[in-house]
């Protein structure tokens, strides 16, 4: 047993800790658990705890069943919300089949040979998200239209809201997991709310989000109210992204930075921006992956829809931002077409592999564009060779089809399943008959 998995096993026996939760998600981005005793630790470590993984989305054909659910100690929490005694933890878990060999359905596994690629290339990937979210009052049902706890807006400050008793509930808990909040607010909608997330390395990020949308979910049940990750749950409000700033580093010095370049933006930075753009529509149906997605980005509400850059341009779908004058170390780019219902794992590895690509083939970086690209139309935005996101999941599933880099990045088995679970989510979608349609055309057609 190595040091980290010794310090576990102390801390459970120091803590009272009486049941240990092993996470893992699936292909979609649900997280997955299940509660070992104390005792099973030590074989856990070793080789792992056996599940049927055919039982799981995306996890296997039925001939490959069989796998091993191996904690990583290094994620090793202790679960405040399950309370002390007895204590509940958690960690992380990488999936192996019963050789020992690493599942290719395993969406963290897909994350971590991204990230083996970049260093590879000598870089660290790092990420920090700022996930919104909407708060409602709880017993929605569904036909209804779900009710905001409040009917704030931007930035405001509510006296004694119940939003800002949940902010605080909620950072509170996340910091005693040891997941930093850099800042939090109000966001745009009724009941709309943000936290960000400091910056860390990607894995631990896409763990860290995951973590984040249960404590959030239990903050939210403890207070009686529900949080909703929904991309877009109201038509006249913005939808919730996940904007995620994103930066290589080379050693200690960040590859995106260099002095009195624009915007201080390394060689590095602009060819991973290229990257990002030029394969931006094929990775769209994994960061925005449900038939909800679209509705947020085509819904207005500072939601990018076009395969533009710009610094300080709302409507693209990567921005540089520059806060402060001199920003060296914390150079680097926002891509704000994600939402927090994606699979943190995939989307974090697709947004690397397009970013490296970028850097390895030498993509030139096209123009800035520092219009408002909604103000344009849609002859100017031709003419500026302005590319749209997929306007619908269909559309995005049909350009992900034909990505060789999304193929690679994936494997072949998430690849093959993702797509095929997407498609039948469009055909279920495709034969509803709307409220929309009922209302639009029964009256006088
Ligand atoms: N809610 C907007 C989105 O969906 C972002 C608003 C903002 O943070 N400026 O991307
Ligand atoms: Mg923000
Ligand atoms: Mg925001
Ligand atoms: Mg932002």
């Amino acid at each position: 047993m190595d040091r980290q998995q010794e310090f576990v096993l102390r801390t459970i026996e120091e803590r009272d800790i009486r049941f240990v939760r092993l996470w893992f998600t699936d292909v979609l981005g649900t997280l997955k658990s299940v509660a070992v005793a104390p005792a099973e630790l030590e074989g856990a470590f070793a080789e792992g705890i056996g599940f049927d993984g055919s039982a799981i989305e995306g996890f296997a054909r039925v001939y490959e069943a069989d796998m091993l659910a191996k904690p990583d100690p290094a994620t090793f929490q202790v679960l405040p919300w399950r309370g002390d005694n007895p204590g509940t933890a958690r960690m992380f878990c990488d999936i192996t089949l019963p050789d020992g060999s690493p599942s290719h359905a395993d969406p963290r596994h897909v994350l971590q040979r991204a990230l083996a690629r970049a260093a590879d290339l000598g870089f660290t990937f790092y990420t920090h998200p700022e996930i919104e979210f909407y708060l409602l009052k709880a017993g929605f049902k569904p036909g209804e239209n779900p009710e905001p706890i409040d009917q704030a807006g931007y930035f405001d400050h509510v006296p004694h809201g119940t939003g800002h008793d949940f902010r605080r509930a909620a950072i509170t808990m996340l910091e005693s997991m040891g997941i930093s909040v850099e800042f939090s607010h109000h966001e745009g909608g009724p009941g709309q709310n943000e936290i960000d997330l400091r910056y860390a390395d990607a894995l631990s990020t896409a763990d860290n989000i995951m973590t984040f949308r249960t404590v959030i979910k239990e903050v939210a049940l403890e207070q009686g109210i529900f949080a909703s990750f929904m991309p877009k749950p109201f038509a006249e409000h913005p939808g919730s992204g996940m904007h995620t700033h994103m930066s290589l580093f080379d050693g200690d010095s960040n590859a995106f930075y260099e002095a009195g370049a624009p915007y201080q933006l390394s060689k590095v930075g602009r060819q991973f921006i290229a990257g990002l753009l030029r394969h931006g529509a094929e990775i769209t149906a994994v960061t925005n992956q449900w038939v909800n997605s679209y509705k947020r980005l085509w819904g207005g509400g500072e939601a990018p829809a076009h395969l533009t850059w710009g610094h300080n341009n709302r409507s693209a779908m990567v921005r540089v931002p520059m806060y402060k004058p001199t920003k060296g170390q914390s150079s680097r780019v926002e891509v704000r077409t994600l939402d927090a219902a994606c699979n943190p794992y995939l989307a974090f590895a697709l947004m690397l592999s397009a970013g490296l690509k970028g850097i390895e083939e030498d993509y030139e970086l096209p123009a800035e564009t520092e219009d408002d690209v909604w103000g344009l139309t849609s002859a100017e935005r031709q003419a500026m060779g302005i590319e749209p996101l997929p306007t619908s999941l269909y559309e995005a599933i049909r350009v992900m089809e034909k990505s060789e880099l999304v193929a690679d990045t994936l494997g072949e088995h998430v690849f093959d399943f993702f797509l095929r679970n997407k498609r039948a989510e469009w055909d279920d979608y495709r034969g509803e008959i709307t409220r929309f349609e009922l209302e639009r055309y029964l009256p006088g057609l």
